[in-house]
């Protein structure tokens, strides 16, 4: 482990492997153990090491079209979820419940940006609500993050209307005092989300030697057990180093844009290089356009 010189960031400590899918496909498992439900099925093929390879992986998976054919397409690149009996069943994953997961993933990446944007108004009635609960203000999440979390069932909705429905007697996730601002209030309500689910997907504190040769040579960390997991670990990572992950321009990789000037688009000297080259050679084209036309 080459790590004298620097810190390793919590992610790169911890080698936590998972598999590839090699062809998933939707069934309908309808004379199966699932009456009804489709299922995501596949085969574990190449193993990968999602947090290392991938430190951006959360935002993938949250910014991903709610279609079969993009949770199909993820699947394929990285393995199932893991989100049903606690890992990976031969019997697949239901597609519901990967949309769910992708929803919940999708409203914890849009509190985390509208606190570091400084716009927590933006999300209030949307992802976050808030109704008066005995001389407190109790937090609520929206009717889709509340079938996650099974508080709400999902016979329960309105078929159509979605966001902010949720039942009277449902159980607030937080209280908070009646005059806290709108940043505490979608603060409290993105600790609710990372808590529940890395309790939820059994990501468990542990130490780690992290290669120095003074000390213990330990730090503190966390193991996942599933995808799933890892996904929400790498978004409490990124929460508490307030790290930026940003597309890059040229090769549409994930790259780590904390602390880059922010005009920067690419995510390294070799795409810098592409990206002068490629305009160097449009604007070429285009005076060789305007000599043709003189
Ligand atoms: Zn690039």
């Amino acid at each position: 482990m080459a790590a004298e010189s620097r810190d390793l960031s919590l992610a790169e400590l911890i080698d936590f492997r998972w598999h590839r899918l090699s062809f998933p496909c939707v069934v309908d498992r309808a004379n199966g153990r699932w009456p009804g439900q489709d299922v995501i099925v596949g085969e574990p093929s190449e193993q990968y090491s999602p947090l290392r390879e991938e430190p951006a992986l959360f935002q993938k998976f949250a910014l991903l079209e709610d279609s079969e054919a993009a949770l199909l397409d993820f699947a394929a690149r990285y393995g199932y979820l893991g989100f049903m009996h606690g890992g990976v069943s031969s019997y697949g994953e239901y597609l519901s419940g990967w949309r769910r997961e992708r929803l919940a993933m999708a409203g914890a990446v849009r509190l985390f940006d509208a606190l570091k944007s400084g716009t927590a108004l933006s999300v209030m009635g949307s992802d976050v609500v808030t109704r008066p609960v005995v001389g407190m203000t109790g937090v609520y999440l929206p009717a889709d993050l509340s079938v996650w979390l099974g508080h709400i069932n999902v016979e329960t909705l309105i078929p159509g209307v979605e966001g902010t429905m949720i039942p009277p007697e449902n159980d607030p996730v937080a209280v908070v005092p009646r005059d806290s601002s709108e940043r505490l209030i979608v603060q409290t309500a993105l600790a609710f989300l990372v808590r529940y689910s890395m309790t939820h997907y059994s990501v468990t504190p542990s130490i780690t030697p992290d290669g120095k040769v003074y000390g213990a040579g330990l730090r503190l960390t966390f193991e996942p057990k599933t995808l799933i997991g890892a996904l929400w670990l790498q978004l409490a990572f990124t929460i508490d180093g307030n790290r930026e992950y940003a597309k890059c321009t040229e090769c549409a990789t994930w790259w780590d844009k904390t602390g880059a000037r922010r005009d920067k688009e690419v995510c390294s000297d070799t795409c810098r290089a592409k990206k002068s080259q490629r305009l160097r050679s449009a604007a070429e084209t285009m005076r060789g356009a305007s000599d043709a036309n003189e």
